[in-house]
């Protein structure tokens, strides 16, 4: 069953309070239709603090709402940092049963509000890479823990008269591996009536699971997939992503080209610039071998330390020589701009400490 955005919010929240499913809700609160838009609407499209602040709801009724547990936000601010690029901040979130999840907004001077959300807590397909993996897994988030790290950042911005203009599910977790919750998430998010982001705003960031990439080329959405390739052979990508031993290359690569034939759309792959392990001339002609899609683009990603990791990062002038030899095959290539290191709120630097590294800690909520 195909359920409308309004639905999705509702069937999470009033779980959370206790009650079956909305049906219920209302029943118990003698809610007419019209209630539920206002109370749906005011938390996510006009990103209200609480039920409280709803105004055109009857006090008693706020009151009784808020005293049966009730509530917008699935997730608590713990900490959140600003980076000294004044364009990044991250926040760790805390969940109602203590897990610990990190968000990211990326202010790219003003031109576009990015956020980086989280899927998961933590991470089950442990890429050697990268800290959340490498930290493992703890669970699956629920479509409102993942939709409202996007209220949260939203409701920032808001008070500054500004608005998320993109979203990237690149924060913890693989969002293919808690499928369904993200697929609501996007719905949530995209719904005109409630924070109404284009589909062509969000990007899918994949690991590489076949089956999932399959099943949402059927979805028939306008939503970006990025997958992370980070290797030109199945050697190298083996023995740094245990994905690969049970999807390899070949395959992640024949899925792309299915993904392609149905939906005519772009596809994205990440490949992070490891110091002698995958940014070799050689490397660089292999992975324009495979790169053979019209609608393929590699984005380089400089690496950012993770702690305990025996990886170096590639030099600048290595990647941009990796990165012309891609060009020069006819391979559309950008290098990415990494932000917010200092604060640990880069790529693969998300895994949830209690206690922040930087000095930049400007709210400790
Ligand atoms: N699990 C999903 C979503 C994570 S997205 C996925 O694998 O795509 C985060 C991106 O940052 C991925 O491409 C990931 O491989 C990359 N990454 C991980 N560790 C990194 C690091 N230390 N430096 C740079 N990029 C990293």
């Amino acid at each position: 069953m195909v359920r409308n955005a309004q639905e999705i919010w509702f069937a999470e929240k009033v779980r959370r309070a206790g009650f079956a499913d909305a049906a219920a809700f209302a029943e118990h609160f003698g809610l007419k239709p019209y209630r539920l838009e206002q109370i749906y609407r005011a938390a996510a499209k006009e990103l209200a603090e609480n039920v409280e602040a709803v105004t055109p709801l009857p006090k008693e009724l706020r009151a009784q709402l808020e005293a049966g547990g009730f509530s917008f936000d699935s997730i608590t601010p713990v900490v959140i940092q600003r980076s000294s690029d004044a364009q990044t901040s991250k926040g760790l979130f805390k969940l109602a049963d203590g897990a610990e999840i990190e968000a990211v907004l990326m202010e790219h001077f003003g031109n576009r509000n990015t956020i980086c959300i989280s899927s998961q807590a933590g991470c089950a397909f442990a890429c050697a890479f990268c800290s959340t993996g490498q930290a493992g897994f703890t669970r699956n988030l629920t479509v409102d823990e993942i939709f409202d790290q996007a209220r949260y950042f939203a409701r920032e911005l808001a008070a500054k008269d500004k608005r998320i203009t993109n979203i990237v599910f690149m924060g913890m977790g693989e969002p293919f591996h808690n499928y369904d919750a993200v697929m609501n998430a996007v719905a949530l998010l995209h719904d005109p009536h409630g924070l109404g982001l284009g589909h062509r705003h969000i990007t899918i960031s994949t690991v590489g699971l076949v089956d999932k990439i399959d099943r949402f080329s059927d979805e028939r959405l306008q939503v970006n997939l990025a997958i992370s390739l980070h290797a030109p052979n199945d050697a190298i990508r083996s023995a740094m992503m245990p994905v690969n031993r049970k999807f390899s290359l070949e395959e992640v690569m024949a899925a792309c080209e299915r993904y392609i034939t149905k939906t005519n759309r772009k596809i994205f792959f990440e490949y992070v610039m490891l110091r002698d392990v995958n940014d070799s001339e050689e490397n660089a002609r292999e992975l324009s071998r495979i790169m053979t899609g019209h609608l393929y683009h590699v984005n380089l990603i400089p690496y950012n330390t993770t702690p305990g990791a025996s990886f170096a990062g590639t030099d600048q002038e290595r990647i941009w020589r990796f990165a012309g030899i891609l060009e020069a095959a006819g391979v559309p290539v950008t290098v990415r701009q990494n932000m917010g290191r200092d604060i640990a709120a880069a790529c693969g630097q998300l895994r949830a400490e209690p206690r922040p590294r930087a000095k930049q800690v400007v709210t400790q909520v």
